[in-house]
């Protein structure tokens, strides 16, 4: 995935500037790299046109950095749909807090809720109660009790024989009567969403009146996630989601979809199994994660500076000896000459390809025997001093070298062209390069 993205925009590093068509090539990669983390295809299918529609505007088509720019906007575009900042937990004007946790079975909600009011209890000091709302699998009340012990936060449960809406009505008025500052509701979950389940939430929830529905999502569940997400939103209309398990090897695509689709902020990321593995969501990071955007960035970066500094340095040296002269000329020439093809050659070079100003130049391999003959009929002298070639000089060089008058002056106009180029490369920036190519 990164990968694919990294050498898509490396190609286009080494032009100038981008055309329509390389923005459809940048979003076909942007596509792709969605897809692969996951992301829900309709939600891809519209990030990409947001993105398309910005790329092909003059901020990026003008910019000299056109490839950080497209990327620029595809973070912000991410982090626009994920929301710019973490989103905190909703809280009652009165104790207690209540915080129902839902969603399909396995996915994380009783660790969550042990989770969280471990972290409640240690950021606030809260003194939460957890209620065992789910009476289906034999093991979980014991799991939310065993959990309870653990982090010393009670536990409120009345076996596996009462209505859970019975079960948390008792459980509220036990949080009344010790003044609990929070009450974190564990509920059963399904394989799939189905409408018994579904009614036993909706009665949960109009007897306890939560100020937060969380819920529960295990982000390997990749695709599944957003129908799960829009299902658990339509019937109960969610106040937020945890994503878990992102500790595994997702980009968490998931991420984008369900925030997307139920427009509901995702307000905690599940790290691990341990119990202070539960993060803030933070939207940017989540971001950075699904494209792999830390990485390509970083790497963009660095090839830019590579590229830079090697070319730069060389030509800076000669600069500051002021010594690019006729003889190095010669020595590019030849050089060039036993690159092979030169057209090739050309347009390998950063921005050569599209150079109007070069492709007049139009050089040729007996044009480069031409010119080295022109060379050779300098004077030493002549070709360490550059400035020293008055018309007098020049029609004796015509001469020497059987080339014409005409042809000595376009050559030293082209060595004044390369001299003056690498005077600007030797200025040492990238962007320095992009105005001389590009613009
Ligand atoms: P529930 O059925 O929704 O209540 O899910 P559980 O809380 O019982 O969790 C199911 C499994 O997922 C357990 O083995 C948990 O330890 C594990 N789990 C929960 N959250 C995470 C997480 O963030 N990372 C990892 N690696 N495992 C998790
Ligand atoms: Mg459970």
């Amino acid at each position: 995935l990164t990968e694919r993205l990294q050498s898509a925009f490396s190609k286009l590093r080494r032009k100038g500037k981008i055309t329509d068509s390389d923005v459809r090539d940048m979003m076909r990669e942007v596509r792709l790299a969605l897809l692969e983390a996951d992301v829900n295809f309709t939600v891809v299918k519209d990030f990409v046109n947001t993105v398309r529609k910005r790329a092909l505007g003059s901020e990026v088509l003008d910019s000299l950095t056109p490839t950080q720019q497209v990327l620029k906007i595809v973070n912000e575009e991410l982090t626009n749909v994920m929301g710019d900042e973490a989103v905190p937990l909703n809280k009652a004007p009165h104790i207690p807090t209540i915080i129902m946790m839902v969603g399909l079975q396995g996915a994380g909600k009783t660790t969550t809720a042990g989770k969280l009011a471990l972290k409640l209890k240690n950021e606030e000091h809260a003194r939460p109660l957890m209620i065992a709302g789910d009476i289906y699998r034999p093991a979980a009340v014991d799991q939310l009790v065993t959990l309870g012990k653990q982090i010393d936060v009670p536990v409120f449960e009345m076996g596996t024989d009462h209505d859970p809406v019975d079960i948390v009505k008792e459980g509220l008025n036990q949080a009344a009567i010790q003044k609990n500052d929070y009450v974190i509701i564990d509920t059963a979950g399904r394989l799939q969403i189905d409408e018994k389940l579904m009614n036993e939430l909706v009665r949960i929830k109009e007897l306890a009146h939560p100020n937060e529905i969380l819920l529960v999502v295990d982000a390997m569940t990749g695709q599944n996630a957003t129908e799960v997400a829009k299902g658990f939103n339509d019937q109960l209309d969610i106040t937020g989601v945890v994503l878990t398990k992102l500790d595994g090897d997702t980009r968490g695509g998931a991420a984008l979809s369900i925030r997307a689709v139920t427009g509901k902020p995702i307000k905690f990321t599940g790290q691990g199994e341990k119990l202070d593995q539960l993060d803030v969501f933070y939207p940017d990071r989540m971001a950075n994660r699904i494209l792999g955007m830390g990485d390509m960035l970083t790497l963009i970066e660095k090839a830019q500076k590579d590229y830079d500094a090697e070319q730069a340095n060389k030509m800076a040296e000669k600069m500051r000896e002021n010594s690019f002269d006729f003889n190095d000329f010669l020595d590019q020439m030849s050089q060039i000459q036993n690159m092979g093809p030169i057209d090739d050659l050309m347009k390998m070079i950063p921005g050569m390809a599209n150079n109007p100003q070069l492709a007049n130049m139009n050089i040729g391999e007996k044009d480069i025997d031409h010119l080295k003959a022109i060379v050779y009929s300098m004077t030493p002298t002549e070709r360490e001093n550059p400035d020293i070639l008055n018309p007098s000089r020049r029609r004796r060089i015509a001469a020497g070298s059987g080339r014409t008058v005409q042809e000595v002056n376009r050559m030293i106009k082209q060595f004044n062209m390369s001299k003056d180029m690498m005077s600007k490369m030797s200025k040492g920036n990238f962007n320095g390069m992009d105005s001389m190519f590009g613009k």
